[in-house]
């Protein structure tokens, strides 16, 4: 592919926000007090960050608190009990804004934390890999053919999904935390495991990375020795969240060149694009990533959840999957 460089000096920013800033965008002043007050008091508990490409591009404001992207990165009172919440809320609202919690705030947090579950099924535990007996951290090997890989630098996304059960990952509850110091480890795990085809990356969103880093993971998985790993998975939201990652981004041409690279090597170099709504596929950037990631040679492929409030509207995946096969996306 002839990549065309797409940056140019008026290329956005990629902006945060988090509970600590959240104030500063414009937006906040239009939510009513009691939304307001949701955020500040769940977000203790759960992580909140959005970003100002979700909150300019894909959020209807005219719609809140009904809409869908909202509903997905604005914490809401009913994720917690409501014992839990009037409790939360006393100490929350008791103590000045900018201050650190206190003890007694840190104590609860902790407390209703630990009685959430945030790893079902038990993925702390089992399918862990190990090689001498020694477990290996920041992997995974639960189904035959495929591990998967979480690099330490990609546990993090440009904005929180609420439905989401990494927030441990997110709120740095360390013994919780997946992670991997390096790829060598895994590098090192592929070659005993001839039977292993393929890779799944994933995080967090592994695209949160800069594209040196991520070549550090992939590019060790294209040595003739790992002939055996056919398929390279990377689980991604950035499709949605911040789709300048492929577009405008100062390495985005370095990315799709890393994803040729994968292609040159003779394997399937799959993008599982995490998308929730119609909405994410609109904005014109969103759709000049989808067609940049296909014209590398990858595969896009469309995932997502079923989440009530987000998007239980089937006509919402009608669009979403039209809009994305034209483009060359595959739900
Ligand atoms: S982007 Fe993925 S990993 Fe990140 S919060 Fe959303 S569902 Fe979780």
């Amino acid at each position: 592919m002839n990549i065309v460089p797409m940056r140019d000096a008026a290329a956005p920013k990629f902006q945060p926000y988090i509970r600590q800033t959240i104030s500063r965008a414009r937006q906040w002043e239009w939510l009513a007090p009691d939304l307001q007050e949701a955020v500040r008091v769940v977000s203790h508990v759960l992580p909140f960050r959005t970003n100002a490409y979700v909150m300019d591009q894909l959020i209807d404001w005219n719609n809140v608190p009904n809409d869908p992207i909202f509903r997905m990165t604005f914490p809401h009172r009913d994720m917690l009990a409501p014992d839990d919440y009037a409790q939360l809320r006393e100490l929350v609202l008791g103590q000045g804004q900018g201050q650190a919690p206190s003890a007694a705030l840190a104590a609860l947090v902790q407390r209703i934390r630990l009685r959430m579950n945030p790893h079902p099924a038990g993925q702390m535990t089992h399918n862990v890999p190990r090689v001498n007996d020694a477990p290996l951290k920041g992997m995974q090997h639960k189904y035959k053919e495929t591990v998967l890989f979480f690099p330490s630098a990609g546990q993090t996304c440009h904005a929180y999904c609420t439905f989401c059960f990494r927030w441990p990952q997110f709120v740095g509850m360390d013994d919780m935390k997946f992670d991997a110091a390096e790829s060598q480890q895994l590098v090192h795990y592929l070659r005993l495991h001839p039977e292993v085809t393929d890779v799944l990356i994933t995080g967090g969103d592994p695209l949160i990375m800069n594209t040196r880093a991520l070549a550090a993971v992939i590019e060790p998985l294209l040595v003739p020795e790992l002939a055996h790993i056919q398929n390279i998975r990377i689980g991604t939201k950035s499709v949605a969240y911040w789709p300048q990652r492929f577009v405008t981004d100062r390495d985005a041409d370095d990315l799709l060149r890393l994803f040729e690279k994968v292609v040159a090597s003779g394997r399937n170099l799959a993008v599982m694009g995490h998308y929730s709504h119609a909405v994410e596929l609109r904005p014109e950037i969103a759709q000049q990533a989808v067609k940049r990631i296909v014209g590398t040679g990858a595969t896009l492929r469309m995932q997502g959840p079923l989440i009530r409030h987000i998007n239980e509207d089937p006509r919402s995946w009608a669009e979403l999957w039209q809009t994305g096969v034209r483009l060359g996306a595959i739900p």
